[in-house]
């Protein structure tokens, strides 16, 4: 009777323990000193049945031996009584395969063997499936980043902190800014820029309410020399929607800033004098006339026509005509303020505008143009005596705050009707148009 009351819980114990194995979230075996299975919990019978061609597992060495044909060898020769054979060795049971455009991880288990009496050992296999596809997920991403780090040849890619300081800087930033992360880690992103440039702190606020911003501007590299460049920032999010920092690429445009610039100035100057070409200058002109509308300030234009020209070439030849246009622009360009501007409208024609200035100040202007051009001596080939010319202005003005702002091709025609009668009153004069004798 005493027996079999003690009998009784040791057999409840023994029915708890086999429920426990049953559910266990790990594979359980129990094998002999060399490998034979005396009990297997159902999840170890599930991870073993790609290397269980029957379903059944009656060695474990056996059953291992064509991936892991050691395993054997390291049980049987494993000396101490008790202790570990093997810690979490991971055993790589199947391969992945991709089914309609699925991925299934290959089946991965770390297998534990502790010897626990000299002829018994406890077997546990941990699923890590998961675990390997991230960890092999994760060397992807790094070796893809490697890739475009090591690779990209004129883009910089870097990180910022929440509060704009660099926070990694890699061999791409090195190459395009030539500055080492000792000197730009834990500073702002304006140590990247010229000194000049406005600061990129808005910059900064726009990406962290847009989530990104692109701006253009200039760099400055670690030697002075300063390059154009086009950055996108990026604000990187966590998942609760907190930005945790910025995901910067900067880029050098230079070569292709440098090309634009010289399209730009091709299609916008005149060749042979190098002054603004007609489509420029009504251009800038317009732009003028928009602040002069808004500020009532005055705007002045002048005409310029060299007299005679015709004959400069009939006598000279078209080549010296050609130099005495190129002459007459360079001496009119130094005689002008950075605001005005000069053009060529065509032929031996030239348009002055003169932004802010008032008509007595334009006629001030126009005078003295003439006065240059009358002085300028254009060298002629052999001993000739230089060749002198003259030129007619006319000249015009609007604004002013005191009648309605003229449209700029009208001033031109004021500009042009003055000098016809510089033309008529004897050339080598500068005529005003009379709408505003008042003014002069
Ligand atoms: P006026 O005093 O009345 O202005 O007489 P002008 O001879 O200057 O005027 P006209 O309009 O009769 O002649 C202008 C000349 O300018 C005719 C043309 O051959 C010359 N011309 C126009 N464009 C060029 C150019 O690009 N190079 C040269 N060398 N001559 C040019
Ligand atoms: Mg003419
Ligand atoms: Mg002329």
């Amino acid at each position: 009777m005493d027996t079999a009351a003690a009998a009784l819980p040791l057999e409840a114990e023994h029915e708890a323990l086999l429920q426990f194995l049953y559910v266990c979230p790990v594979g359980v075996a129990q094998l002999d000193g060399h490998g034979t299975v005396d009990m297997m919990n159902p999840l170890a019978i599930q991870l073993l049945m790609p290397v269980a061609p029957m379903g059944v597992v009656e060695n474990l060495f056996d059953a291992l031996a064509g991936i892991e044909p050691d395993l054997r060898h390291r049980a049987e020769s494993f000396t101490e009584e008790r202790g570990a054979i093997c810690e979490n060795h991971r055993i790589q049971l199947s391969n992945g395969s991709v089914r309609r455009g699925q991925r299934t991880d290959p089946l991965v288990v770390a297998l534990t063997l502790l010897r626990i009496e000299p002829d018994r050992i406890m077997a546990v296999l941990v699923d890590v499936s998961k675990q390997v596809a991230q960890e092999r997920l994760v060397r992807q991403h790094e070796a893809w980043l490697a890739a475009i780090f090591n690779g990209v040849k004129d883009f910089a890619i870097y990180s910022l902190s929440c509060a704009g300081e660099i926070e990694t800087w890699n061999a791409t930033g090195e190459r395009l800014f030539g500055l080492p992360a000792s000197e730009v880690v834990g500073r702002g992103i304006d140590v990247l820029h010229d000194q000049r440039e406005p600061s990129w702190n808005p910059a900064l606020e726009a990406a962290r309410h847009d989530g990104w911003y692109l701006r253009e501007g200039w760099c400055s590299r670690g030697d002075g020399e300063r390059f154009w460049s086009n950055t996108l920032i990026s604000a990187m999010k966590l998942e609760e929607g907190e930005i945790s920092g910025f995901c910067v690429v900067t880029r050098d445009t230079n070569e292709r800033k440098q090309s634009l610039d010289e399209l730009r100035r091709l299609t916008t100057t005149d060749q042979l004098t190098g002054t603004l070409n007609r489509y420029a200058f009504f251009e800038r002109a317009a732009a003028e006339e928009m602040r002069c509308r808004r500020h009532g300030e005055w705007m002045s234009a002048i005409m310029i026509d060299a007299d005679h020209f015709k004959r400069v070439n009939d006598v000279h030849g078209h080549a010296v005509g050609d130099r005495v246009l190129k002459s007459l622009a360079t001496v009119c360009q130094g005689e002008l303020r950075g605001n005005d501007v000069i053009a060529r409208l065509g032929g031996e024609e030239f348009a002055v505008l003169l932004p802010s200035t008032d008509p007595a100040q334009a006629l001030r202007v126009a005078e003295r143009l003439r006065a240059q051009i009358e002085a300028l001596e254009i060298p002629l080939p052999g001993n000739e005596v230089p060749l002198r010319i003259t030129a007619s202005l006319g000249i015009a003005a609007t604004g002013g705050g005191a009648e309605e702002v003229r449209k700029v091709e009208e001033l031109l025609e004021m500009a042009d009707q003055a000098l016809y009668r510089a033309k008529h009153g004897g050339r080598n004069r500068v005529e005003a148009h009379r709408l505003e004798p008042a003014a002069l």
